[in-house]
């Protein structure tokens, strides 16, 4: 496993239905290792969080729902695939089936591998880019 670092996330991650899931720890971890540039946990827990399309749903949606905090609502580009923008597609997929949990699983479930972490790296790259934005919060 890991050299065991402890990394902080500084944004509350959590959903408007205040639910919790399993991976919640290890996205914290992913995003905190993230947030704080280092890129051995980050690489490690990103393999362990893609490895389950619950957890990269998760990942995701927690993205989706720092959005909604930040922003008031998901810009087009998060959602729809001609609109220009940094998001990958299949983050863009899962996004656009995130109001429906179970499809949004079978959606991250028939994901391969390379567009899963793709779509996690959106993820992170959101997560990170707000958490950079107002540190501490
Ligand atoms: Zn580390």
């Amino acid at each position: 496993m890991s050299d065991q670092h402890l990394h902080t996330f500084p944004l509350r991650l959590t959903t408007s239905a205040q639910d919790t899931d399993p991976a919640d720890q290890q996205i914290a971890e992913l995003l905190g290792a993230a947030y704080e540039g280092c890129t051995s946990c980050q690489d490690g827990q990103l393999t362990l969080i893609t490895t389950s399309a619950s957890a990269t749903a998760r990942l995701v949606l927690l993205a989706l729902e720092l959005t909604v905090q930040r922003l008031g609502l998901v810009p087009s580009e998060l959602t729809v695939d001609a609109v220009p923008g940094r998001a990958a597609l299949p983050f863009r997929r899962l996004a656009r089936t995130s109001p429906d949990p179970a499809q949004m699983l079978r959606t991250c479930e028939g994901l391969l591998p390379g567009p899963r972490r793709a779509a996690a790296n959106t993820a992170i790259d959101i997560a990170v880019g707000f958490a950079a934005a107002s540190p501490g919060r």
